[in-house]
């Protein structure tokens, strides 16, 4: 079969080489993909953004499914409008993909079905917002209810920090992302990434992962898209993912059913493990990144029959296999994000890293030119590896981003450390 894949990131090179293994693909595409991906893919100039021109290719191309990636063509309504040109699509419906790209959506979907999350109040306008956060008193989280590239939300430490980020959605720092705002109560646990493939009814538990958000080791600076990640995370325990799938992914499946926009393609759930147990803090339609580049590397059975069955409805008695061992990436990012960096400085050692045993590197923001590779994003290359613990497969992914040759990138080096420290406590 032919497959079109959508995107651009370390997470979409997760996914091509995953694909590209499949047997079952005989020619993949990706639009518009990176360097790396042109080593298992088809790059193709084509704007996701522009569905008719999308559309257009897979009837040229004889597309049999196309995956898509992001998650602003899925809330854009790409998946509806291919399901319209009879073109198979993973990934939801705009509708269903509200989950993401409307927090207010989805925190009224938790109350409505006692699903574990934040407290919470929704507000269009700044003065109600702020008597809340008064009333609550801080640590308080703000957030823009749209879709705002990973800016929309606040932790604030005080009361003063959650009005300023009040004023600054309403008065349009986050454009109309911010139009709306739910302010909700600050949890207290640890983070998890949890993934399930759902068809519309039935949900398949996938595996657990943690990134590191903030740009700089022991958690410092600032948030970024993600500086590394790790799988599986040790605190999704078995017990702990039963009750994440029972009381948080199911009825979650169940209300979107119910509500005739039924839930298709693959659903992140953020977590607060907290000491009542899993709470949501995000639903995220799409695809984790870097989350899924660990995912990857562990997914022992073919990806491709599994996004087909999530399609087609048909995700019952379906099961994944994956490898025992552990896996973790380190990103490398381009000096000074998440705020501004060059781009088009030169990356050498990329064949030799990659020699290392275990590793494997996926690109990010990286182009070719003359037979070099070249930067060309803010985080630029995932550093991935595998091992038989956390610790084993860190030590790889550090031998290899060594012996990458970029002196106008960085990487923190304390990727996997919480999950590592556990494992000297076993
Ligand atoms: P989100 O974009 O909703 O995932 O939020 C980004 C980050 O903000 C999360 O990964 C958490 O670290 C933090 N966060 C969001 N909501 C809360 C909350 N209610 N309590 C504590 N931390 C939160």
């Amino acid at each position: 079969m032919n497959i079109l894949l959508l995107g651009s990131g370390g997470r979409e090179h997760a996914l091509a080489w995953k694909i590209g293994a499949s047997p079952l693909v005989q020619r993949l595409y990706c639009a518009p993909g990176n360097a790396g991906i042109a080593q298992e893919a088809e790059c193709v100039a084509l704007d996701p953004g522009d569905h008719a021109a999308v559309i257009a290719f897979c009837k040229e191309k004889r597309i049999d499914l196309v995956v898509v990636g992001p998650e602003a063509p899925l809330c854009a309504g790409i998946v509806d409008d291919l399901e319209a040109a009879g073109i198979k699509a993973f990934g939801p419906s705009r509708a269903a993909a509200q989950l993401e790209g409307s927090k207010g959506f989805t925190k009224d979907l938790c109350r409505a079905h006692d699903i574990p999350t934040a407290a919470y109040e929704r507000f269009g306008e700044p003065a109600a917002a702020k008597n809340y956060v008064r009333r609550q008193g801080a640590p308080i989280v703000v957030k823009a209810d749209g879709l705002a590239a990973g800016k929309g939300v606040v932790v604030a430490e005080t009361v003063a920090q959650a009005e300023a980020a009040i004023d600054m959605m309403f008065e349009g720092g986050l454009g109309r992302a911010g139009a709306s705002v739910v302010v909700e109560e600050c949890l207290v646990g640890e983070e998890a990434s949890f993934f399930a493939l759902c068809d519309g009814t039935t949900a398949l538990a996938l595996a657990s992962a943690q990134d590191h958000k903030r740009a700089f080791d022991d958690d410092r600076g600032p948030n970024t898209g993600g500086m590394g990640a790790y799988s599986p995370a040790p605190v999704m325990t078995a017990a702990m993912t039963r009750r994440t799938m029972t009381e948080i992914v199911e009825p979650t499946l169940r209300a979107m059913a119910a509500n005739g926009t039924p839930y298709k393609g693959v659903l992140f759930a953020g977590l607060m493990i907290t000491a009542q147990g899993p709470k949501l803090i995000e639903y995220n339609v799409r695809f984790g990144d870097p989350e899924t580049q660990v995912l990857m590397l562990r997914l022992m059975s073919d990806l491709v029959p599994a996004l087909l069955a999530a399609c087609d409805g048909v995700l019952k008695d379906f099961d994944l296999r994956w490898y025992p061992d552990a896996a973790l990436t380190v990103v490398m990012a381009a000096k000074g994000y998440p705020g501004d960096y060059a781009k088009g400085t030169v990356i050498e050692g990329l064949e030799d890293a990659a020699g290392v045993e275990g590793v494997q590197i996926f690109h990010a923001g990286t182009r070719a030119e003359d037979g070099r590779i070249l930067a060309n994003g803010g985080r630029v290359l995932n550093v991935g590896a595998t091992g038989e613990t956390v610790a084993a497969a860190q030590r790889r992914a550090y031998e290899a981003v060594d012996k990458i040759r970029w002196p106008d990138g960085f990487c923190r080096r304390d990727i996997g450390r919480r999950a590592i420290a556990r494992e000297g406590k076993a």
